[in-house]
């Protein structure tokens, strides 16, 4: 069993952000990540920062919270004292070992962890790539159809001047890139 005391230690010693990003999860500024838990499209799990009771995870979506070493429990599928001692071991932080993981266990479960933040990563990046050339798009329709309403009050009697000219010509094949990156973002959300 690991002591009470060690338990403190290690949860005094590190804290909930040094965690997950320590798993390579990605927390936005608003304090979200992607819930490994379910299926997660939007980050949903509200990550805390803090010391001790303050510290540790709440996803929105599943309601499944708790601390970090429950968050190691459930991710890594371990019981209490594995989680804890696996931290410990991370972190650098001293513990009395009398059941600790073997250095075995340990090069296997730093495996599985690599080859999920490998797949998670991947998607992840894809994600916010197909994302950003979305905005980038509509933000320049949007902004073309504008300059075309500005264009055609200015000159009413003649409505249609170069600009306003280049600029319809451009929005249909803005709308149609727009498209293309949608049909990828689909893909990625359905898991393709
Ligand atoms: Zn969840």
């Amino acid at each position: 069993m690991i002591s009470d005391g060690d338990i403190l230690k290690i949860k005094s010693t590190t804290n909930m952000y040094d965690l997950i990003e320590h798993l390579g999860f990605v927390i936005n500024q608003k304090g979200y990540i992607l819930c490994p838990f379910h299926d997660d499209k939007r980050p949903s799990m509200q990550v805390f920062k803090g010391y001790t009771k303050k510290d540790g995870f709440y996803c929105r979506s599943c309601l499944i919270g708790g601390d970090i070493i429950k968050f190691i429990q459930l991710y890594m599928n371990m019981t209490f004292d594995d989680a804890a001692t696996w931290i410990a071991h991370e972190f650098g932080i001293p513990i009395d070992e009398e059941i600790g993981l073997t250095e075995a266990e340990r090069a296997e479960i730093s495996g599985k962890i690599a080859a999920k933040i490998l797949s998670r990563s991947v998607d992840e990046r894809w994600i916010e790539v197909v994302c950003s050339k979305l905005s980038m798009i509509s933000g320049r329709i949007h902004l073309y159809e504008s300059i075309m309403q500005c264009e055609a009050s200015l000159n009413e009697a003649e409505p249609f001047t170069d600009m306003f000219c280049q600029m319809a010509n451009r929005i249909p094949i803005l709308k149609g890139e727009w498209d293309y990156w949608f049909d990828l973002y689909c893909d990625i959300i359905k898991g393709g």
